[in-house]
């Protein structure tokens, strides 16, 4: 086995533990494997472990590296976990399975066009920007519930739960907690959070997808 696919293993250990002592169903918490910055032959070794779901944060750089691999492996499922800028809505729907990054109205309209177009249906889940902080994307928390309902009436957009990125300097856990509130208030079901540092904090949370990348990779390689 590989240093990273034994990473892996470990990782999934963790998140089992985690959701049996928050009395939580395991496959019921999703392990996204964060491959940003990762070539594909540091990919191979945890496809061959049977991973199958993996995150990016640039839409140029999923379509470099992915399709070959879905040759080889046809059962992958792609989240797109970066910003998503209008004018690569395109390439966007047609990579990704699910993308955890709507964040505005234009956006919503934008994937709405595509997906009426090529009859892909991409999982959508609205950043909220828990920590209203400036540099980050996301809705604010009190205009969480409008626009989602926006999202869902107006545009008709398979929206299925909220995720969120908490500052790095303050106790996730109640950013965690925030974004669970948010989420059952909206009746949505599915909460993207925790990373390599907080995940077992955000599956007592409620976490039911994860995103992990540098405790399985190893430490990304300086950009
Ligand atoms: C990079 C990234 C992750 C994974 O971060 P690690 O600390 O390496 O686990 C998770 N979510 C988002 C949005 C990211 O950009």
């Amino acid at each position: 086995m590989t240093e990273s696919a034994a990473r892996l293993r470990g990782i999934e250990a963790r998140i089992a533990a985690s959701s049996l002592s928050a009395g939580r169903v395991v496959s019921d918490v999703t392990l996204i494997a964060v491959s940003k910055t990762y070539p594909a032959e540091s990919i191979q070794p945890l496809l061959e472990a049977g991973q199958r779901v993996f995150g990016e944060n640039r839409v140029q750089e999923a379509i470099a590296k992915w399709p070959a691999l879905r040759d080889h492996y046809r059962d992958i499922q792609l989240h797109l976990i970066g910003p998503l800028q209008s004018n690569k809505v395109r390439e966007a729907v047609a990579c990704f399975d699910v993308i955890h990054t709507l964040d505005r109205e234009s956006l919503a309209q934008a994937l709405q066009r595509e997906i009426a177009r090529i009859g892909r249906k991409p999982e959508l889940f609205v950043q909220v920007n828990t920590g209203l902080e400036p540099q980050k994307s996301g809705i604010a928390p009190v205009d969480a519930q409008a626009f989602v309902r926006t999202c869902l009436e107006t545009y008709q957009l398979p929206v299925v739960g909220l995720m969120c990125l908490p500052p790095e300097d303050e106790e996730p856990a109640v950013h965690f907690a925030l974004l669970a509130r948010l989420a059952r208030d909206c009746g949505l079901a599915k909460l993207s959070m925790g990373m390599s540092g907080d995940f077992e904090t955000a599956i007592a949370f409620g976490a039911t997808h994860v995103r992990i990348g540098s405790a399985i990779f190893g430490p990304r390689p300086a950009a």
